[in-house]
């Protein structure tokens, strides 16, 4: 059969198996545990020698079915989901990686990565950051013990834009595990494996669940890293096919030892929501390009960050990447202008810390998700005093405009 569109596959996934009744929705399944028909066969899934369900912080029937979806989305050979991103994201370190090794990751990352990144170095593992908009800075810093690199797509609140094609030709060079969070482009936009990602992280919460109403994090194994090269992988776990011996850890070191399960409940969420993904990043990213460009005129906003504007410093590069430029930005008012007064005025648009929600959502970055980090660490990361965060939602544009207009009016 020809190989489907996006959203076709993803409306149509569950129905490849049968579902009971002719029910169109893969259904929630609440059970934990799972009634096994002779004591051999429990032990054979216990055993891995046969395919079932076991008890469901590790495996079950509807957060399967989503995990399916993610893979077709990414084109990947095999998912996980976990209770959230950063669920999903400890465990991938947790578990792939140990004492005295050494991660190089992007310094543009999600703040409660970064937060997160420097709790492993508490366990004895050191970690780099570097600017990884150049390749060379990544390839500077590999050493003997470097097993991992990490990087961000687009990388929020600053809009940067990794060089993920150079990256991950240098992983492939120096077998290191590649690992991408697709978050902020998601599948649609973009998928990593095309350049080399050995893992695709998403943080599901965002633009593929995209109402705002469920969290939820997934990893995928892309099939590119050969697991055999690679010493973290335990004995037991080096069996079978070995493109996915990687996610195997992660799944039982990971998912069933430390237990960041996703809820049946949040996975029929999230795949309900994933349905309409490609429509709403469409509209999203449409309405984000035209705001940026009425931004830009305005004389009160000093600063846009948009990777669809041509001076962004990653233009170029975000044009060859992605199928569009996102639905995220930055900007900074003039100095003279109050940033929070600007927010307060706002009728549409909501001051919320969420991203990839249908809703236009806004916020100030240093004094809230920056906060904690301190000043030198902002200004390393590009974020000034006065930065507001738009997640474009998919409202209709004008009113969007007018929104912003008014707002800046009454300054
Ligand atoms: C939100 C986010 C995460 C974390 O996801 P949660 O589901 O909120 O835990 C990770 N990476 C990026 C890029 C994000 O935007």
């Amino acid at each position: 059969m020809k190989k489907r569109g996006f959203t076709t596959s993803i409306l149509h996934g569950d129905r490849q198996k049968p579902i009971e009744h002719g029910s169109l929705h893969k259904p929630v399944h609440t059970s934990i545990a799972y009634a096994h028909k002779t004591t051999e066969d429990i032990t054979k899934v216990f055993q891995g020698i046969q395919a079932g369900y076991t008890y469901s912080r590790q495996i079950n029937p509807t957060v399967t079915a989503l995990e399916e979806k993610i893979t077709a989305m990414e084109s990947g050979k095999q998912s996980l989901c976990f209770a959230s991103g950063m669920a999903a994201i400890s465990a991938v370190m947790l578990t792939l990686l140990k004492k005295g090794d050494h991660l190089v990751s992007s310094s543009f990352l999600f703040g409660n990565t970064n937060s997160f990144f420097s709790t492993l170095e508490n366990f004895g593992i050191e970690v780099s950051f570097v600017d990884a908009t150049d390749a060379a800075n990544v390839a500077a810093e590999i050493r003997e013990n470097t097993k991992m690199v990490f990087v961000e797509t687009i990388a929020n609140p600053r809009t940067h834009v990794v060089d993920l094609q150079k990256v991950g030709e240098l992983c492939r060079q120096h077998d290191l595990v590649y690992v991408v969070d697709n978050t902020m482009t998601s599948p649609f936009l973009y998928q990593p494996k095309d350049h080399g990602a050995s893992l695709v992280i998403n943080s599901l919460s965002k633009y593929i669940c995209g109402h705002g109403n469920a969290l939820g994090g997934s990893v995928t194994e892309t099939g590119n890293f050969d697991w055999t090269s690679f010493g973290n992988i335990i004995e037991s776990y080096r069996t079978g096919n070995p493109q996915k011996w990687g996610l195997q850890q992660v799944r039982k070191k990971g998912l069933r030892d430390q237990g960041g399960t996703l809820s049946p409940q949040a996975a029929h969420i999230i795949a309900v929501g994933s349905e309409t993904l490609a429509l709403r990043m469409q509209t999203a990213s449409e309405n984000a390009s035209r705001l940026a460009h009425f931004f830009d005129q305005h004389e009160l906003v000093k600063a846009v960050f948009y990777p669809g504007m041509p001076y962004h410093e990653q233009h170029s590069r975000a044009g060859e990447l992605f199928k569009s430029y996102g639905a995220l930005m930055s900007i900074e008012l003039q100095d003279s202008v109050d940033c929070y007064a600007f927010l307060d005025k706002m009728e549409l648009g909501i001051i919320s810390t969420n991203l990839g929600d249908n809703r236009t959502l806004a916020l100030p970055v240093a004094p809230t998700i920056y906060h904690e980090m301190g000043p030198e660490k902002r200004k390393s990361m590009g974020v000034g005093d006065g930065l507001v965060r738009l997640s474009i939602g998919i409202e209709n544009y004008q009113d969007l405009q007018n929104d912003f207009e008014q707002a800046l009016n009454k300054l």
